[in-house]
């Protein structure tokens, strides 16, 4: 997405890879077991959704020696080999897939961040996006940091570094406090791997237990997807605004934030979580079929046959079609093998990539009134060529029903969404977009009827249970880097709607 127009860095800024500004992540750390890297290797397998443009671990060993291994590509490309495995010994280690969206893409970037400072080696994985994080390196450049990458994260290891507490955990916390935005963070130093969710939780984290109960073994991930996949059992999710520390003496936990309303990204359920998660205890799989029962609800339509663009659109298809009684079919098949197209970088990689992954089943769609279910609009490119690759292969009618209400602002926190010029939703009725895209209707699943199937009774507006950003313009957490600036004002005013 051509996110270097977006408003910032303006001149003068200290340089910033505006493509890690809009990243969405995965990340995994292990404590206490002596495969420690391969579960970690594992872990980011599981990931790999969240992410595939680079991986990193870091291991640490005994007498604080930490080992690195970092590469551009899939997480099967950079830790296939045993021989790779073996060189990241330890029984800690802390994992990181990156997804990068435009511009030059350079290892210096690729995580975990990993630093020395007064208390040894410190790794650090990060998954969001901070929203103070040029004022912040701005004010620590002034102060005698030198920056090795253009990443938001590298904040993070140069606030624990010249904090002035005693202890690691409080140094985090010191920086914790200081930091705006959504992340969720593993970080890993010889004493402890410590993870930790912003106030608002937007990021998700889960935290599982390796090996039989009274172990002292941990795995913290961004998803209870990357637990299956060791074997771990699922403990719970970190809470919003709580730091968990896995040491030599077991788990504990501190909030240093007290109590918080929690705004967890609504989206994970749409699109981003893996449908196998749990995802702050509800199951995504179950949920992405109920918001396609409240679709058929809000939006029926006369049809033969009920269509899932795959993948993520399926479970929400099956919700649909059991909801209206239409048959269920797969009358798209994808090729697995090339990425989703959401994710890739460039405009024109994304075109063909419409092509290579989707083509229709003509003998389930041929003569028939076909209900096509999608999990989003961004930008309509990808479903005017479904809508038109449906007709060519005969269908009588397309209507388009999508799970999410239309995305009409961009995210600031940590999910790559274009300028919100480029959002279809944001500039067009639903009616234009459904001739836009040529179809015969479309309809959108409402706010409400998203949050009934996240079992709300509807949005309460003035404490909305979800971050929905991106859907309604209310961004809950300060978008620091913006304001301030008479041209990232104009920016922001044009984001909110006004
Ligand atoms: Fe998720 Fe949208 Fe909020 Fe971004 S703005 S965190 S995508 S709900």
């Amino acid at each position: 997405m051509a996110l270097s127009t977006h408003p910032w860095p303006l001149p003068g800024d200290p340089a910033w890879d505006d493509d890690h500004m809009k990243e969405e992540c995965g990340i995994v750390g292990i404590w206490g077991h002596a495969d420690a890297a391969a579960l970690a290797a594992l872990g980011l397998h599981a990931l790999q959704h969240r992410g595939q443009e680079a991986s990193g671990i870091v291991s640490l060993n005994g007498g604080g020696r930490f080992h690195a291994h970092k590469g551009r590509g899939l997480v099967g490309d950079n830790f296939g080999s045993a021989e790779v495995i073996r060189s990241l010994p330890g029984q800690a280690a802390v994992g990181h897939n990156r997804y990068a969206t435009t511009g030059e893409s350079t290892m210096r970037n690729v995580q975990p961040l990993y630093a020395e400072f007064e208390f040894g080696g410190l790794a650090v994985a990060h998954n969001g996006n901070l929203t103070n994080a040029m004022a912040l390196k701005r004010a620590l450049i002034r102060r005698g940091c030198l920056f090795q990458s253009t990443t938001d994260s590298e904040v993070f290891i140069h606030l624990i570094a010249i904090s002035l507490y005693s202890t690691v955990l409080d140094r985090l916390i010191d920086a914790l406090k200081q930091v705006q935005g959504a992340y969720s963070l593993i970080t890993l130093y010889e004493g402890a791997l410590i993870g930790a969710r912003d106030p608002l939780g937007v990021r998700p984290l889960v935290l599982g237990r390796l090996g039989p109960p009274g172990s002292n073994a941990w795995v913290m991930a961004s998803e209870t997807c990357a637990l299956d996949i060791v074997g771990a059992e699922f403990v719970r999710d970190v809470e919003p605004g709580e730091v968990v520390i896995a040491d030599s003496s077991g788990v504990r936990s501190v909030r240093p934030f007290g109590a918080h309303h929690g705004r967890f990204c609504i989206f994970e359920y749409v699109y981003f979580a893996r449908p196998d998660s749990i995802v702050e205890g509800t199951p995504v799989y179950d949920t992405r079929k109920r918001i396609g029962a409240e679709l058929a609800r809000e939006s029926h339509v006369a049809a033969d046959v009920v269509v899932p663009v795959p993948d993520s659109g399926v479970p929400s298809a099956m919700g649909y079609a059991a909801e209206a009684g239409i048959p269920f079919e797969l009358g798209i098949i994808r090729n697995h093998y090339v990425g989703r197209t959401f994710i890739e970088p460039t405009d024109q990689i994304r075109h063909l990539g419409v092509k290579l992954k989707h083509s229709a089943n003509r003998a389930v769609i041929e003569g028939r009134r076909v209900v096509l279910v999608d999990d989003s609009i961004v930008r309509g490119t990808t479903s005017k060529k479904i809508v038109e690759m449906v007709r060519q292969a005969g269908a009588a009618e397309v209507h388009m029903r999508i799970s999410c209400p239309p995305t009409t602002h961009s995210c600031f926190y940590g999910i790559d969404t274009p300028e919100r010029e480029k959002l279809l939703a944001a500039n067009h009725s639903v009616a234009e977009m459904a001739a836009i895209i040529g179809a015969d209707s479309l309809a959108f699943v409402s706010i409400d009827g998203l949050y009934r199937a996240l079992n709300r009774p509807a949005r309460d507006p003035a404490a909305p249970a979800f971050c929905d950003a991106c859907l309604t313009g209310d961004y809950a957490i300060p978008l620091t880097d913006l304001a301030g600036h008479p041209e990232r004002e104009r920016a922001l005013l044009a984001l909110n709607g006004a």
